[in-house]
């Protein structure tokens, strides 16, 4: 089966709605919908329906959910407040909502569960810290984020969905996982799939490497067979960088 490459950029805390929308124009006007991959941002909730309103070919991502539909639950934003705007994807489970927000697995699979009821993809990202590949255990950290986040969620949301491989290590760091490993990695979490699901739903998941990932090395983990993309923070920020991603794999 060949999965379509997908590649975001996770913009994070960062963009007021006029540089959201000066990169929205930026980048639209390379691109045509011929391209082989689907390229994407994730913005902060203030400048998301900017990004709608300016994408004719981009998908615009959110950068987290909550899984319940209204409430009590200050500063929070639901999936169907979401939906209302016309986002069409969302980062679950990123390292640094795990870290400074608590974000746990269980969570992670209430909102993808609630992220698939509106029709919206979930980009879960899971990934381990230094400490964790420094004593060898990468692999235990993919099998058990993989197996608490995906709880619940039915083969066919799986194969649907996008799952982001980020060491934590590599985040923000420049010391981006070198091919090898990322794709070892990558290969993991299709076998993890596999195991907890089917053959078919881990030929369907698309799973990108994030960590790191600049217009310099992006090819390398495009030509890996388990890596169909990227998630791509500092890099994605400006026009310049993110035009030279798109040159780079389209
Ligand atoms: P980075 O961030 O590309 O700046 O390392 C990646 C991410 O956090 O998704």
């Amino acid at each position: 089966m060949s999965r379509k490459p997908i590649i975001v950029g996770n913009w994070k805390m960062n963009k007021l709605n006029s540089e959201a929308e000066e990169f929205m124009h930026g980048v639209e006007a390379h691109l045509t919908g011929e391209e082989k991959a689907d390229y994407g941002i994730a913005a902060p909730f203030t400048c998301v329906a900017t990004c709608v309103k300016n994408a004719k070919h981009l998908i615009v991502a959110a950068e987290n959910c909550n899984e319940k539909d209204s409430g009590a639950f200050t500063g929070e934003v639901s999936v169907p407040m979401l939906e209302e705007i016309g986002i069409t994807y969302c980062i679950i489970g990123h390292s640094e909502r795990r870290t400074y927000y608590n974000e746990t697995n269980a969570a992670c699979a209430a909102k993808a569960k609630r992220l698939f009821a509106a029709n919206i993809t979930p980009i879960l990202c899971i990934g381990e810290t230094e400490a964790e590949y420094d004593a060898g255990k990468t692999a235990d950290v993919i099998k058990e984020e993989l197996t608490g986040s995906l709880e619940g969620l039915s083969a066919d949301e799986v194969s649907r969905m996008v799952i982001a491989y980020e060491p934590i290590w590599a985040i923000g760091t420049g010391k981006s996982a070198d091919q090898t490993i990322a794709e070892n990695c990558c290969k993991l979490v299709r076998d993890t799939v596999c195991a907890l699901y089917d053959a078919p739903t881990a030929e369907a998941v698309r799973i990108q490497y994030g960590g790191s990932v600049k217009p310099t090395n992006i090819a390398e983990y495009m030509a890996c067979p388990d890596i169909d993309g990227a998630l791509i923070g500092g890099a994605s920020l400006k026009v310049d960088s993110f035009l030279e991603i798109i040159d780079a794999t389209k």
